[in-house]
């Protein structure tokens, strides 16, 4: 090191910089012509630029940064009076290393700077960042012959320190290194440096660590500082899932899927993951934690009350116990209420939910002699604690002394009793509220529900069951789908192929009723168990529909081979198929119909709480009176079995076209992505099956419909229908229509036919169009009809050309208005 004064009283100057022509670096260093620039020169780098740029982005991890190094480098110029360190300290004393060559009136230069081993700590893709000063040769007197404005950079892979006896030839070419600005003469005149920063970067890399080299061939440069990092994920939680630090792939265009695992307290169904991206950020989370039962998410993690342990039985008669309990021992914060839960032993199916302020309750209205289960569960504003064991107690015989021996049992007053219990629950039915929400007579504070199957039973309300909450699927399929003997079935042909075999047509004659013609789905033989249950899941979820727009399920048939779902016949078969073969033959009032119908099916099972996830054209029936009908439904196959469905990178298998971009991006399925989906089955409907975003890549359209594209109006589409469906289409999924608005407005429209006259015209999708692609970036093609081949949309070069827009430069013209 051959610096010595602090930074401001360098004696440095920029290679090639002053009066004198360049020659040699004895003559650089010595700038005798001009000694009063080197301290602003060296500002200028050094103050401004270097420092502020010290600070790495939170994804970068350095491996070396020149600019940090207080000791010697160790770097190795050869030939020796080729590169040359200029020595600088700044302020406090701390050094800084710049290397410096000139050698721009000689010929055949070749000056190698070799930098120290440098681990690269398991990355396999690393960056370098040089930040230099580049003379520029046109400003060197006599020098143009010879003068180059270029270096190279190279590296050597090792996995130990090698001693750096490698051979030219061995090192590997980086790149050639141009300065985006050189500098002249005049530029020193006006005190204005020049820095160039590059960035490169190296991989995949195999082994421990690598050396860097730069070679001179004959230019005039300042190496100021060499940082070299790799890129990393950095450590996050989301959704409740902690992802390591995670070196980026070693590959530029990599997503490494990384896994997450769940915060304490928390679990999940669908393992999280997220994709670490070559450029270090955590993109297209999967999945996600939940917080336990009885845990509430708090800034990306999971506490609550911890249970309650200390359960005693207060008074136990006939027909009722009470129990008394402590506060947790950890109540981690105020408790607002108590939940008692509680069932007859061996009925846990069916159980009723106290909810209390008091630590003490008194279940009512159970039977004599009966053994209880009880379960207690305190929560705070962090939501519920888990539950605590369950505590079982047994109620008295209808003859026997109440439990609490200051109580005499008189048979005459426990008939009485019961006949006021037997008048009340009377009185219960005549009101209609036979079963379901009730407040507890007990304590006004007190709330009760009942439950079978895990789901609130309220008059008049029905909800959809998932049949997964059954832990017997056959349960689920009987409880909800009849069962038909095979000899009341008439099977006259196949008419489609489903996952699980042929679909057929037939007809159903039940004992007393009149033949009814029937779609019958058959499941092939040698299927498994899984098989079995996913097929008749289909069943056990539309036999709890029961609307004119949903496939209506007549029964099933489990106990012969093979297994049969037979539903009402749909002549017309699938709407997709059908607008196929019937282009351009109905009335818009016709489609409109068919839209209504769609709309008013999903009202209904949007209604029930069930969300669709696959709403497409493919997946409607429509009859020979063409009402239309929702169809397909399934558990976790539904999906799976559609051959529009497909895996995208963020895992899991979706129909991209259909699917609302939240869905696709996060599994967010819900009645507001239906209605994402429905829009685009209006625009399938209105355009007569044609395929939405025709023949893109779904990796296309997952990015266009991201930047905002959406489809634009199919043909002589009514303007009001198209609004209809960009308004379904609005990323934020609470700004679009819900089932029953579009149905409104669907009647409205029939009701008003005028209203549909007004059709969205040529003109304005010319401009939704240009608005989506940009007339600007239209200059590289020499027709209108190339251009709109390019993206994907030569199907409108007809209306361009007869709206005038016969050249690109007729399209260049078109405004956005
Ligand atoms: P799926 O397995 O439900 O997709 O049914 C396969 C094909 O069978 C459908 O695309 C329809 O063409 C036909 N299909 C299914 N159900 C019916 C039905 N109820 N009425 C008429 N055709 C049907």
């Amino acid at each position: 090191m051959r610096g010595s004064g602090p930074r401001g009283a360098g004696r440095r100057r920029p290679p090639g910089g002053g009066g004198d022509a360049p020659s040699t670096p004895a003559s650089l260093a010595g700038c005798s012509s001009a000694p009063r620039r080197a301290p602003l020169w060296t500002c200028l780098l050094l103050c401004a630029a270097l420092r502020t740029l010290l600070a790495s982005p939170s994804n970068e991890v350095n491996l070396l940064d020149s600019r940090t190094v207080m000791g010697d480098l160790g770097w190795i110029a050869f030939p020796k009076n080729g590169w040359e360190e200029i020595g600088e300290v700044d302020e406090n004393y701390a050094p800084i290393h710049t290397y410096q060559v000139c050698k721009v009136m000689e010929q055949n230069q070749n000056n190698w700077l070799l930098t120290s081993w440098i681990s690269n700590e398991g990355a396999s893709r690393i960056f370098i960042e040089l930040k230099f000063t580049l003379r520029d040769c046109n400003s060197l007197p006599g020098g143009l012959g010879t003068c180059k404005e270029t270096f190279n950079m190279y590296y050597f892979e090792s996995d130990e320190e090698n001693g750096r006896n490698i051979k030219e030839n061995q090192y590997i070419k980086i790149d050639t290194i141009a300065a985006d600005e050189s500098f002249t003469e005049l530029d020193l005149g006006d005190r204005v440096m020049k820095l160039n920063t590059e960035v490169r970067d190296v991989g995949p890399l195999s082994k421990k660590g690598f050396y860097l080299a730069f070679q001179d061939v004959g230019a005039c440069i300042a190496l100021v500082s060499v940082r070299v990092y790799y890129k990393k994920c950095p450590s996050v939680v989301r959704h409740l899932a902690v992802f390591p630090d995670t070196i980026t792939g070693a590959d530029s265009s990599q997503l490494l899927e990384v896994s997450g695992s769940c915060v304490n307290h928390s679990v999940t169904d669908e393992p999280p993951k997220m994709h670490c991206s070559a450029e270090g950020e955590w993109l297209v989370p999967i999945g996600k934690c939940m917080c336990k039962a009885g845990y509430e998410e708090k800034n990306g993690t999971c506490q609550a009350p911890s249970p309650v342990t200390n359960v005693k039985k207060g008074k136990i008669a006939k027909n009722s116990i009470s129990l008394s309990w402590q506060e947790p021992d950890r109540p981690n914060g105020i408790i607002l209420e108590y939940e008692i839960k509680y069932f007859e032993k061996d009925q846990e199916t069916s159980y009723t939910i106290i909810k209390s302020k008091e630590t003490t309750i008194t279940a009512e209205g159970l039977k004599p002699a009966s053994v209880y289960v009880f379960q207690i569960r305190a929560r705070t504003a962090a939501g519920y604690g888990v539950f605590s064991r369950r505590f079982e107690f047994e109620t008295i015989p209808v003859f026997a002394a109440s439990s609490d021996q200051s109580q005499i049992p008189i048979i005459a007053v426990s008939v009485t009793v019961g006949v006021i219990l037997l008048a009340v629950v009377i009185g219960f039915l005549l009101s209609g509220r036979r079963c379901g929400y009730s407040k507890a007579k007990q304590d006004p504070e007190e709330e009760k529900m009942h439950f079978h199957n895990g789901h609130i039973k309220l008059p008049g309300v029905r909800t959809y069951i998932d049949p997964h909450t059954y832990e017997d699927p056959n349960q689920a399929v009987h409880e909800f789908a009849k069962e038909i003997e095979a000899s009341c079935i008439t099977i006259e042909r196949v008419i489609g192929a489903g996952e699980f075999g042929e679909v057929c047509s037939g007809r159903l004659k039940l004992p007393g009723k009149r033949e009814l013609p029937v779609a019958i789905k058959t499941l092939k033989v040698g299927y498994t168990e899984k098989q079995r249950r996913d097929f008749l899941g289909e069943a056990s979820i539309m036999g709890q529909f029961d609307h004119p727009n949903i496939i209506h399920l007549e029964g099933v048939v489990t106990k012969s081979k093979p297994v049969m779902i037979v539903t009402e016949y749909m002549e017309n078969g699938s709407l997709d198929t059908f607008l196929k073969k019937n282009d351009g033959q109905f009335t818009v009032i016709q489609l409109v119909g068919m839209l209504r119908g769609i709309a008013a099916g999903m009202k209904y099972l949007s209604d029930m709480g069930y969300v669709h996830r696959d709403l497409a054209a493919r997946n409607i029936l429509i009859n020979s009176n063409l009402v239309c009908k929702v169809s397909d439904f399934g558990l976790s196959r539904v999906l799976e079995d559609d051959p529009e469905a497909a895996y995208t990178t963020r895992g899991g298998k979706i129909p991209i076209r259909w699917t609302a971009p939240e869905a696709i991006a996060f599994r967010k399925f819900t009645s507001a992505s239906d209605v994402w989906s429905y829009g685009i089955v209006m625009w399938e409907v209105v355009s007569y099956g044609e395929r939405p975003y025709w023949e893109m890549t779904n990796q296309d359209v997952i990015k266009a419909v991201e930047e905002g594209y959406r489809l634009p109006s199919p043909m002589d589409c009514p303007a009001a229908l198209y609004q209809l469906m960009l308004d379904c289409w609005q990323k934020d999924r609470n700004s679009r229509p819900k089932f029953d608005e579009i149905v409104n407005m669907l009647d409205k429209l029939i009701r008003n036919p005028s209203s549909l006259k007004t059709l969205v015209n040529a003109s304005s999708r010319v401009s939704t169009l240009l608005a989506e692609h940009g007339p600007l970036g239209s200059g590289a093609y020499r027709s209108v009809g190339e251009w709109l081949e390019a993206i994907k949309m030569g199907r409108y070069t007809e209306i361009f050309m007869e709206n005038g827009y016969s050249s690109m430069d007729a399209v260049a013209q078109v405004t956005l208005e």
